[in-house]
């Protein structure tokens, strides 16, 4: 590669890190204490006789580190959306707000929801300890990930801070209290300064760890408080797109959890952007489908 393709090529590895980490179950979830159902899907537990209802968090993570791509997909995804009735959560980095702050306005005009994902797309590890444990992970070097971290609490809150101002800049003071780690590398221990960080930056609701699904029963994950802040575990990435992957649905409806999924679309084509307006119909006709957005799932509703 050349030196001028080198940041896209940092781009890409990161994408392809996401990605992979999309297609592999992990099992090393943090612990913490259960809580009742938050108010977001209490009800949806149906009387004896009747079928379950399915509750389904669409979330979208938007990085525009890489190319455009985004510009044409999430118009289009927005229609998508607007057809089949579903708001969703869109977790928008700061620099993605600042290139395109159209597109912010868009998807704030169309009433879904927005969180943040830092504002560089950079990890929220703080100590060469977990860097290891990120790598070996990932299959990549403590030295990539180091240099993909932001490597103390006081700079993670700080990029929180200026990704919440760039989304300010696009569409003013809307709230935001959800938000998702790049990678989703808080499913590898969360320390007690990661959340402080949250709740310093007003985060209330963090959607960054993956349900463990690595065999049929595996313990699945309510909604849950860890240190003050409301996880909501993460159960598919974009690998649910493809065909024949409903069972987790269904998985997920027979254990009263919401089916939270998490898409790219920096990635979406044509092919995806089919397969997801067939996902959701297949959602509806399949299920007693209701969507939330990931904080009406943690119990909060929206403004
Ligand atoms: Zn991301």
């Amino acid at each position: 590669m050349d030196r001028m393709s080198a940041g896209k090529a940092s781009g890409f590895r990161a994408l392809w890190i996401c990605l992979l980490l999309a297609a592999v179950i992990l099992s090393a979830l943090a612990t913490g204490a259960r809580i009742d159902h938050a108010s977001g899907i209490a009800g949806l537990i149906a009387a004896p006789g009747q079928p379950r209802r399915l509750a389904v968090s669409l979330s979208f993570d938007i990085e525009d580190a890489v190319d455009d791509n985004e510009s044409i997909s999430v118009p289009l995804i927005l229609r998508i959306l607007e057809e089949h009735g579903a708001k969703a959560t869109f977790f928008i980095t700061g620099k993605a707000a600042d290139r395109n702050p159209g597109m912010v306005r868009m998807i704030n005009q169309a009433g879904h929801e927005i969180g943040l994902h830092t504002n560089e797309h950079l990890f929220p590890v703080f100590d060469e300890d977990k860097a290891e444990k990120v790598a070996a992970r990932y299959g990549t070097t403590f030295d990539y990930v180091w240099m993909m971290s932001y490597k103390s609490p006081a700079a993670f809150r700080r990029s929180l801070e200026a990704n919440r101002a760039a989304i300010r800049r696009a569409v003013g003071d809307v709230s935001i209290i959800s938000f998702r780690s790049p990678c989703l590398v808080a499913s590898w221990g969360d320390r007690p300064e990661y959340f402080g960080a949250l709740l310093q930056s007003g985060i209330l609701v963090d959607s960054s760890i993956l349900q463990d699904l690595s065999s049929s029963d595996s313990v699945l994950r309510g909604i849950y408080e860890r240190e003050g802040v409301t996880q909501v575990p993460v159960t598919r990435g974009d690998d649910i797109l493809r065909p024949g992957q409903m069972g987790i649905i269904s998985r997920m409806q027979a254990a009263g959890i919401p089916a939270v999924l998490f898409f790219h679309p920096k990635g979406f084509g044509g092919y995806e952007l089919a397969r997801l307006d067939r996902l959701l119909s297949a959602l509806e006709s399949e299920h007693d489908t209701t969507y939330l957005t990931v904080a009406e799932a943690a119990g909060f509703t929206s403004a």
